[in-house]
This record gives structure tokens, sequence and C-alpha cells, in this order.
């Protein structure tokens, strides 16, 4: 019998069954918002589809104008749109797939200044005030998702999901943070919720009985003055009692404080809310939120806490990861690490979503590995993220691989970011890679410093070298005093720091070096730590589900320094930094901005600072007294080996971090690799 009994289960729901219990959950990915890009999504929908997914949902699209998340973002609004969104909907029955749209009003998370809510009250993530709808802007404003929902069968799709969730139009009517209407839209929670529920009864009016009308319910808003457990449980009821056929669960408002779906929220840390929601209604309920696993999965369903799961990022990482599930293949499953480097962050940027792991994903027409036509023999050095991606998929297009690692064993960056507390996930990665290598047949040779002259008498047709970085140490006068330690020194366990650290630098591995050392060992991954310590309570409580944050004390006394006068981490992700920046103020990690290093000694790291008026005038000094330095002062290129086969006459391609160190970061190492050995 298959390890996953609950996933792998057929679903009847009245005029569709579906195959399993996996939703692939609605993603914006760029694709959607003209026509003229559709195939290439038709491509990322079908190969998800051929992968397993039993149902999956699209990114938004708004029923109207205002609606929209950006001017000129989707919609589908006229007949013309949902004639070209035929191309997905039959790209997707062509694998045996279904699909839904999801209707997305954004309203008062416009980013247009035609924006639109409940109440004229500005959100704090958008610099436009909405406009208060007016009684007849209701009303029309339900006209048109239902408009809209008519539309989408016309276009072919299988159902809609009304977005009721995430802080969006219907989530602001339903909250009196939002809604302060006194009319029969507002003033009461039944009155607050009739929104919501008047767009899923007049859908299902519209579509008739065969149709899913799946209604996406937020479970906890995260926000003060939020709805209450008891407004949510009713709400629940009263959209059943309408006509959805499911309730998916939504967590947390975009403007929440609250982390939902970044790599250090533990796995599952929501899915008691499906369960919760399944004792109030007899609607199939969709669990979400940081399931990436079919072990993961299959605890959800085989409690009883959810009929299905929903995976949105997971699909990004991995199109099979049903059909890997299905066939004992587990292991091969290129887990979805929650970094949001290539997905969200591309996204808030404008830019098209792809994910670090598998740059292949939203470009499948684009990045293709097909057989090779004239296999050759090639040497890959450095087994680190950008030497794997490259070593692995030559494989796979039929060459001969050596991948020859100085270690002794695989990883490289990824092998440090594991024991960083809150980024496990990394070991996913190296599991994944320690797999893909053996089933795509690469001879890996771990221990083996490999020289220029071995490789030059090894017969190989082209070398590529990924050798990597190395910490940069940073000329300050008595550096090599015995305080001072590498970060990759501290981080694998080679040194062991005093009670008081000064971190020096703080780029991504400043930040995360200091939350290494302010985290109690007890912290990691455990889920009532991680509610207390991010303040997540009980709606049954308290209004959106919040209670006062409770913090550990920090391991050790942690001071941050780097020498620009900007704010710290100012360039980390745009949906990951704001999570460091809280977790490093609540640990109490002191900040020290605008600093040149003068000396270390044995009082500790000697810095001082330029005038605060810019002037030429006397600097101010100050003792940093600690009993540790560790320094993450960026990195510097490892490419000795490239220099040395310069002239051999064997072709040398340089990737990753040994290419660019100052950029050392594993999408674009993973993505360089991939393109090199779609090239070769
Ligand atoms: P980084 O982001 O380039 O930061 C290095 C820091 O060291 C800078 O903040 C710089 O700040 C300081 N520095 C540079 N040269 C120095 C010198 N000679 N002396 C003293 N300080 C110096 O590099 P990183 O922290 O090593 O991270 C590398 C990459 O890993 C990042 O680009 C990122 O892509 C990835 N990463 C990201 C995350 C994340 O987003 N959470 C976490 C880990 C790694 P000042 O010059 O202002 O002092
Ligand atoms: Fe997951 Fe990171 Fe890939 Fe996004 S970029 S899908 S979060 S692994």
């Amino acid at each position: 019998m298959n390890a996953y009994p609950h996933l792998l289960a057929p679903l009847d729901l009245g005029h569709v069954t579906l195959p399993n219990r996996v939703v692939m959950g609605s993603m914006h990915t760029g694709l959607e918002d003209r026509a003229r890009d559709f195939p290439k999504l038709a491509a990322f929908f079908a190969e998800r589809a051929r992968g397993g997914a039993s149902l999956i949902i699209t990114g938004g699209f708004a029923p109207n104008i205002e609606g929209t998340l950006l001017p000129l973002a989707s919609k589908l609004t006229t007949r013309r749109e949902a004639r070209q969104h035929r191309v997905l909907t039959e790209a997707v029955h062509a694998e045996g797939g279904r699909i839904a749209l999801q209707l997305l009003h954004a309203g008062r998370y416009s980013y247009t200044p035609w924006c639109v809510a409940p109440s004229a009250v500005k959100s704090p993530i958008s610099k436009f005030r909405p406009r208060a709808l007016s009684a007849r802007g209701v009303e029309r404003t339900i006209s048109a998702f239902v408009r809209s929902a008519r539309l989408a069968r016309e276009a072919g799709y299988d159902g809609v999901e009304v977005m009721g969730s995430e802080g969006y139009l219907i989530n602001q009517f339903l909250a009196p943070r939002t809604n302060q209407r006194t009319d029969a839209w507002g003033g009461t929670p039944e009155k607050r919720r009739r929104f919501a529920v008047e767009i899923v009864r007049r859908i299902r009016e519209e579509v008739g009985e065969d149709f899913l009308v799946i209604y996406r319910i937020s479970a906890v808003d995260l926000v003060p003055d939020g709805q209450t457990w008891d407004e949510v449980a009713a709400l629940a009821r009263e959209v059943e009692a309408a006509g959805a056929s499911v309730l998916n669960l939504g967590i947390g408002w975009h403007e929440a404080r609250v982390p939902t779906i970044v790599t250090s929220v533990p796995r599952a840390a929501f899915a008691s809310y499906a369960g919760r929601l399944k004792s109030e209604t007899s609607l199939p309920v969709i669990a979400t939120n940081r399931i990436n696993m079919p072990e993961v999965a299959e605890g959800i369903l085989g409690a009883g806490d959810a009929d299905l799961v929903s995976l949105a990022r997971p699909f990004l990482a991995d199109p099979e990861w049903v059909r890997k599930a299905a066939e004992s293949r587990v292991d091969e499953i290129n887990t979805c690490i929650a970094c949001n480097q290539a997905c969200l962050d591309h996204t808030f940027r404008k830019q098209r979503a792809t994910c670090l792991l598998n740059p292949r994903a939203v470009h499948e027409t684009e990045l293709v590995l097909g057989p090779t036509r004239a296999a050759k023999r090639v040497a890959v050095v450095g087994a680190g993220p950008a030497g794997l991606a490259c070593a692995t998929a030559l494989a796979e297009r039929g060459h001969t691989v050596d991948l020859f690692e100085g270690r002794d064993d695989i990883g490289g960056q990824f092998a440090i970011a594991q024991r960083i507390p809150g980024k496990e996930e990394f070991s996913e990665s190296i599991r994944y890679f320690r797999r893909r290598l053996e089933v795509t047949g690469v001879r890996v040779h771990l221990g083996r410093v490999v020289g220029a002259d071995e490789l030059r008498g090894g017969g190989f047709d082209e070398v590529v070298v990924a050798t990597g970085v190395e910490p940069r140490v940073p000329s300050i006068p008595g550096v090599d005093h015995p305080s001072v330690m590498t970060y990759a020194e501290l981080v694998r366990g080679e040194r062991t720091p005093g009670a008081r650290v000064a971190v020096v630098g703080a780029g991504g591995i400043g930040v995360d070096v200091s939350e290494y050392l302010t985290a109690q060992p007890s912290a990691t991954l455990d889920l009532d730590l991680w509610r207390a310590e991010w303040g997540v309570g009980d709606p049954a409580a308290s209004r959106g589900g919040l209670a006062a944050p409770v913090v550990e004390a920090p391991k050790h006394e942690v001071v941050l320094l780097q020498r620009k006068a900007s704010g710290i981490g100012k360039g980390l992700g745009k949906t990951t930094g704001w999570v460091h920046r809280a977790s490093l103020r609540a640990k109490g990690v002191e900040q020290v901005t605008g600093v040149s290093y003068d000396r270390i000694d044995d009082d500790g790291l000697h810095v001082s600072f330029a005038p605060e008026d810019g002037s030429d005038g006397p600097r101010t000094s100050r003792v940093i007294a600690v009993d540790s330095i560790v320094l993450c002062a960026g990195q510097e290129s490892v490419r000795t080996l490239a220099d040395e086969l310069g002239d051999s006459g064997i072709p040398v391609h340089l990737i990753g971090g040994a290419d660019v160190a100052a950029e050392v970061d594993a999408k674009r190492a993973i993505r360089q690799g991939t393109e090199l050995a779609a090239r070769l």
C-alpha cells in the first residue's frame, strides 16, 4: 500500500470527482496580465496537470477595472477575454486535469488611484486612499463577480474561486477594521457578511449546479479589529447555504505583521484552523500554508483536519509533486523551501515569477532540457547549488558527468544555510540533489580537490568550474585576533562564540548569523514557541486572532554592524526582509550603522563614526566590548582552477559564486548552471 492513502484518495464533489486531494493553489505568475503570454501560462499549467495536481486554481482575475491589482492587470470582464482563456482551459483538460479561475477584487489593496473599499480607510501597505463604495456601487460589484463567473464558465473553466481572504475587498467588508458602514452592508457582523454571501448566492444562481464555487475564507485575519471566530464560523455556514461547493482556507491579511508563509513558519502551522472549520460546516475544506511534503499533507488529511490540501509554491519547485508521491519517489521531490526569492519577491518587483530551485518554472517553453544529440564527457568542479544544478541537468540530457567536490559532502552554501534556525528546509534541497545525482547517474567524487593537470589529462570535452566562494576577511588591523572567526567557521560549528558577539556586515548572512546567535536551541520549528513569539492567538479569544508576543531571551547578546548609514536589512527580499528585521528587534540585537572599523584587540572591536552633520569635524569613537567577532563581510570568488585551466584548450565555463561573488545567490547560481546545461 502507498504511504499516502488519504492524499491519493479520490474525492467526489457531486458533479466532478477529483482523483486525489492535492489542489494547486492560486499564484500570480506575471503571465496573467496579457493574453499574448497565455500560451506560456498554458504550458506551465499543463505540466502541473500532467504531474498530478487534481485541480488547478489560476492567479487572481479581477471582476472589474476597479478591482485590478495594478493598472492594466488581469481581469475577466468580456466575452473576448473569455475566448482568450480557452488556451488555458484546453491545455489543462488535454492533460486530464481540472482548472478553476480565481476571482479577486483587490479593494483597497489595488495599487491604483481608482481603488474602492467598503469605507475610505487607507491600507498601511498602499499609498492610495480608497473611495467608499456607494450602495449602488456595492450592487454593481456583486454583478461584476457574477458576470466574471459566467464568463469563466464560457471559457471552459471547471469552477471559480471567490477570493474572500488575505485582506482583499470581500475580507475588507467582513472586518470592522475596514468596514465602518452603517447601511445594509455594515454595522453588524451579519451585515458585514452580506457582501460575501450575496456574491456566492448570485454566482451559484447564474452558473447552475455543475460548476465548482470555491470560497476562500479568511480563517484568521491576524490584524487588529479582524473577525472573531464566531463570525468566521457563521460565514462558513452562510456561504455553504448560499451554494459554495468547497471552502479553501486563507490565513492572515497581506498587511498582517505575522509571517504566514516564509521558511521560518513551521510546516502546517495553520492546519488546525481547517479542522475547526470542518466542525462548523459540512463542506469539504482545503488546508493551506507551509504544506510542502507528502507526509505533512498526509498528516493533516489523516487527522481529519481537512479534505484537501492546497500547495502553490511547491508546484513551482516541482510540477511532478503528486506523481512522485504516488510512485513512492518522494525522495525525488524538489521541495519548496519557502524562500520567496524567485516567486513572490519577483511578483512584488513586477517580474515574472519562477523558482529558485527550478528555473524552468513559468519558463517551460523557454528553458528546455531535451536529450542531447552530441553526448560529451563533462567535468563539473564544485558541488554547491550551481555545480549540482548543472551536473544533474547535463546528465539528464545524456552527457557523461563527473562531479568533483573538495569537501566530504555536497551542498556548498546550502550546507551552511540549513544550520540557520528557521532555514532547516535547505536540508531538503541537499537531499533532493543527492538523490538526483543518483537518478541521473552523475559520477560523484567527494573529498577530491581536483587540479588543472588532472582535468587536462582526464579526457573531458568541457569543464564547468563551480568552485564557489570563500568568506571575505576585511583588512581591519587585528583581524587575526583569536576572538575573530568567519561566519562559515561559526555556523559549521568549527568555532564557539562567547556570550557577547559583534557581527561585522549586515547583509543576508550577517542577519542570518545574528538570528543563529540569538535563537535558543528549543526554538527550532516548535509551533507553540513560534506562535508565542509572533503573537498568534485564538480568534475565539481576540478579534483577528492576535495575542501579545512572548519572546525567549536571546542565547547570545549580539551587536550587528555595517558601514552604510542606511537601515539594516534594506537589501533583503521584499516579502521576507520585514520578518528578519522584526525578529532582530524582538531578540534585542543592537544595530549599529555608519561605522568605520578601526581595530580589533583584547578590549573588543574599536569603531568610529563621522560627524552626523557630514562635516570634516572630529570622529566619535566607541569600543564594542565583545568576546567574539564574526565576519559576515561578503565573499570572494574561488577561481584559481579556472585561471590555471585558462590555456588548456578545453572549453571552461565559470558559474555561480566562482563567476560573480558579489551576487552570491542561489537563485542566480542554479539558473546559470541549468542554462549552461541546456546549451552544452
Ligand atoms: P552581502 O549581502 O553582500 O553583504 C555583505 C555585507 O558586508 C554588506 O552588508 C557590506 O556592508 C559588508 N562589507 C562588504 N565588504 C566589507 C569589508 N571589506 N569590510 C567590512 N564590511 C564589508 O553578502 P552576504 O551577507 O554574504 O550575502 C550574500 C548573498 O547571500 C546575498 O546577496 C543574498 O543573495 C544571499 N543571502 C540572502 C539571505 C536573505 O535574504 N535572508 C540570507 C543569506 C544569504 P557595508 O559595506 O555597509 O558594511
Ligand atoms: Fe518555493 Fe523559494 Fe521556489 Fe518560491 S522560489 S517556489 S519559495 S523554493
